[in-house]
């Protein structure tokens, strides 16, 4: 490749997909609109793009259809098999969404989406204690518990933000479909792999690979893909411009450019809490692992400068 066009992997968060509980497919498809406008430049600057996308409100979501049926004819599909539906769900709304944008300005690079299953180890400490919240806010903490014991699942709250159902969600180890990302991005398709963090499955004993009952975290999915593929960048993109140590204390300062060390520095003295800013700078140092690599964690609406280190949080190894 030119050396100014890189292999990217762009991971995007719950805001690229869904605004204020917005849930409907019709207001999905408007955010994946304004998704795709942000995106649109750097597929037209001729980057290789590969989109990792969370699912966190809408799998909660397909979890509870699936629970409100359960008969011999119409049984409830478990949890697995939600986390593929919302890869389904969500990439065709971004495949539509991405080749309309494209085709404005003369492009017409197909955009494909992955049905990606994710290797993970099923005796991964995760399934003893579930942390990834899915689905609606309740309204209450009394109401999140007495919903949790009626129906056999385990609540918490979500950095500071509410009650929601939570899963378990063990460390992504492989992509089982990696190479068909791999020739799709160099042929220049622009892909969707690994959506949902990827359908959580085990391999036991060699056997052969079975789904397990868990959602695995989008960001450290996409360090995993970003990895695998060899990519030059890693672009996180979420609701704030930059990370900030001391976050939402009067000494917030944001970080612009950051070393692997410095930041490791920084997540052992407990700037990023677990729910929300920690799985991302913890995927950028875990990127980052060669020189000329980079990670970069900033808005969605900024994607494009943040690729130049305009904006955003830029990590490298030195
Ligand atoms: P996403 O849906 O993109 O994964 P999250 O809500 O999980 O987003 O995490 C990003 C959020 O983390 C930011 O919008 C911000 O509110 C919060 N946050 C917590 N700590 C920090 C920090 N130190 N710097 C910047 N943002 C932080
Ligand atoms: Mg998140």
């Amino acid at each position: 490749m030119e050396t100014n066009k890189k292999r990217i992997v762009i991971a995007l968060g719950g805001n690229a997909l869904q605004k204020k509980g917005e849930a409907s497919a019709e207001a999905q498809q408007k955010i994946a609109g304004e998704t795709a406008r942000a995106l649109a430049p750097l597929i037209k600057a001729g980057h290789q793009i590969v989109i990792v996308h969370g699912n966190g409100p809408q799998v909660g979501n397909i979890v509870i259809h699936e629970e409100a049926i359960n008969t011999s004819e119409v049984p409830t599909l478990p949890l697995d098999s939600c986390v593929a539906m919302s890869q389904g769900s969500i990439g065709y709304w971004l495949q539509q969404a991405l080749t309309d944008e494209l085709k404005k300005d003369g492009l017409n690079n197909t955009v494909v989406t992955i049905i990606t299953q994710m290797l993970v180890d099923e005796n991964d400490d995760a399934f003893q204690n579930p942390t990834k919240p899915i689905g609606p806010y309740y309204e209450t903490e009394k109401e999140a518990q007495n919903d949790a014991k009626a129906r056999g699942f385990i609540v918490k709250e979500d950095s500071g933000r509410g009650w929601r159902r939570v899963v378990p969600s063990p460390k992504p180890l492989d992509i089982i479909e990696k190479d068909a990302v791999i020739k799709l991005v160099d042929s220049g398709f622009v892909v969707i792999a690994a959506g949902g963090g990827g359908v959580p499955v085990a391999m036991t004993n060699n056997e052969d690979l079975h789904g397990v009952e868990a959602v695995i975290d989008k960001d450290y999915s996409a360090a995993v893909l970003a990895d695998l593929i060899e990519a030059d960048s890693l672009i996180i993109l979420t609701a704030v411009d930059s990370v900030a140590i001391n976050y939402g204390t009067p000494q917030q300062k944001a970080i612009h450019n950051v070393t692997v060390a410095k930041m490791k520095e920084y997540i052992g003295q407990g700037h990023f809490p677990a729910g929300s800013m920690l799985p991302k700078v913890k995927s950028a140092v875990q990127f980052v692992n060669k020189p000329g690599r980079k990670a970069i964690i900033a808005s969605l609406e900024s994607a494009s400068e943040a690729i130049d280190g305009a904006v955003g949080t830029t990590i490298t190894l030195h």
